[in-house]
């Protein structure tokens, strides 16, 4: 390939693929060019073993975060068609075509070894109501979940499919964006590229690198949002009422105390609690396997508030890092409490978790959450936990465990208009990187969406 191409695509997670996907499939003589820090899917590989290695070494790339597939290719693979979370696409190219948009990325998934599993649905469920009488309420969405393993497969497919159309470039760390206008070049290493047409689509692990980019080219960011919390995991049973019927329920309570909004996040019905590593900080994570010889005994989801601050502080992200460190810190890695030990005011030790009723999936340290989490933040959980206990019941019993911190990161929104098109004519910032997307649905249909700006 000519050291021009028509069009340069940094990362290759979601965003990046379907953007990938559109264009070449579309026209197939267009020159792209996909460049990930990360590793080919085949080579991706965690060394947690659970075994010789029992927690995250902080490896130098990390493949959980990166490479093909991006910070998608070993989750859960539940793809949420919704405008009510997950982003706020629809905010730039209006609700019906983010939900079109969506819905296509899906028949992609389901054309490449997604055929067969299930959509999930809110529509007319009976739990909206109860919900609403417990003070809780129910988010709308059709979810479908595609689990770990098929996940895997689609990726695969999708792969095996492009490698002839498009120049994946591996382990190849884009350092800097120029704009030639017209065009831009890419510096890697010793190295650079030109192309036409540039589309970043860097996810959550690229978020400092994004920063410097807009910084480089004077492009406006406004800081985000962070959401802070605990991973509960219970046993299956439990839950089993709302995840046989929706698989996911998206349920927000306001907090009595402060009018706080507490949420459920990224439910994984018999699923198992992971560590997460996020430019070395370690939080929890969760993921499920559709394969039924995979699955455990527990449901895992995360309990999160967000926290969005403007004047003086507005570092939203450092502020939920901290936290995180915190718990790194006292725990060597992600901390477990008993709900118990939590509402007694006293530690859980490796006895009392050993001798819990429910089995823990993440072999994390017994430790003590209130010591890290801001009060505020912690009353909410407690409160929405005995909340949910009133729609399923037992979700407040003593050994329901908490791992924590969970934290989601919200890469900071880049300045961009209707066509996610940056100031600079032919850069395009898609997916989680530019802080208008966080989800697989989200960050695949932006991806979907500007490859076809592009091409008209
Ligand atoms: C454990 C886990 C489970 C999840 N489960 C779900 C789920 O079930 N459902 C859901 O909707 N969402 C889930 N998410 C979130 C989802 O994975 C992301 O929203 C989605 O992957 C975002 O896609 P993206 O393409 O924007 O970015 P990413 O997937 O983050 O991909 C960005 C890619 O860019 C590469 N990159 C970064 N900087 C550079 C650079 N300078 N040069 C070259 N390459 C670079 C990275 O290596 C990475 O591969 C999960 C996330 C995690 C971590």
């Amino acid at each position: 390939m000519s050291s021009r191409v028509d069009v340069a695509i940094i990362g290759a997670g979601p965003g990046g693929i379907y953007a990938a996907y559109e264009l070449v499939k579309k026209d197939p003589t267009k020159r792209v060019v996909v460049f990930d820090s990360g590793y080919a899917l085949e080579k991706r590989h965690c060394p947690i073993d659970g075994k010789k290695v029992k927690s995250c070494i902080s490896c130098k790339v990390c493949s959980i975060m990166n490479g093909f597939g991006g910070a998608g290719a070993f989750s859960d693979g539940k793809y949420n068609i919704t405008n009510d979370f997950g982003g706020s696409l629809y905010q730039y190219i209006g609700r019906q075509e983010a939900i079109d948009l969506m819905n296509y990325v899906d028949e992609i998934n389901m054309s490449h070894g997604g055929e067969g599993t299930t959509l999930y649905s809110t529509a007319g469920s009976s739990l909206k109501k109860v919900c609403m009488q417990n003070k809780l309420q129910l988010l709308e969405a059709s979810v479908r979940h595609l689990g770990t393993d098929k996940n895997y497969v689609v990726l695969q497919h999708l792969y095996d499919e492009l490698k002839d159309l498009v120049d994946f470039r591996f382990e190849t760390k884009v350092d800097r964006v120029e704009d030639l206008n017209p065009g831009y070049r890419l510096s890697f290493g010793d190295e650079s590229l030109e192309c036409d047409t540039c589309i970043i689509s860097v996810g959550r692990s690229g978020s400092k690198w994004m920063e410097s980019v807009c910084n480089d080219l004077d492009i406006e960011t406004k800081s985000n949002r962070v959401d802070i919390g605990v991973r509960v995991e219970i046993p299956a049973e439990i839950f089993s009422h709302i995840t046989d019927e929706l698989y996911e329920g998206k349920i927000v309570y306001r907090t009595e105390k402060f009018e706080d909004l507490v949420r459920t996040f990224c439910m994984n019905p018999k699923g198992i609690v992971v560590n997460e590593n996020t430019n070395g900080i370690i939080t929890v994570n969760g993921h499920s396997f559709e394969d039924d010889s995979r699955k455990t005994k527990n449901t895992n989801f995360a309990l999160l508030v967000s926290k969005h601050f403007s004047e003086p502080f507005k570092d939203s992200n450092g502020y939920g890092e901290s936290i995180a460190r915190l718990s790194n810190m006292l725990g060597g890695g992600v901390i477990v409490q008993r709900f118990g030990d939590l509402v007694r005011g006293r530690r859980s030790t490796t006895k009392r978790i050993e001798e819990c009723t429910v089995q823990p999936t993440l072999n994390a340290t017994p430790g003590d959450l209130s010591l890290v989490l801001p009060k505020r933040i912690l009353d909410g959980i407690i409160e929405m936990i005995y909340a949910l206990d009133q729609i399923a019941p037992g979700t407040a019993n003593d050994d329901t465990l908490l791992y924590g911190v969970e934290v989601k990161f919200y890469n900071m929104s880049v300045a961009l208009d209707q066509n996610l098109e940056t100031c600079h004519k032919g850069l395009y910032v898609i997916g989680d990187g530019s802080g208008v997307t966080h989800s697989l649905s989200h960050a695949s249909a932006s991806g979907v969406y500007v490859a076809r700006k592009i091409l008209e």
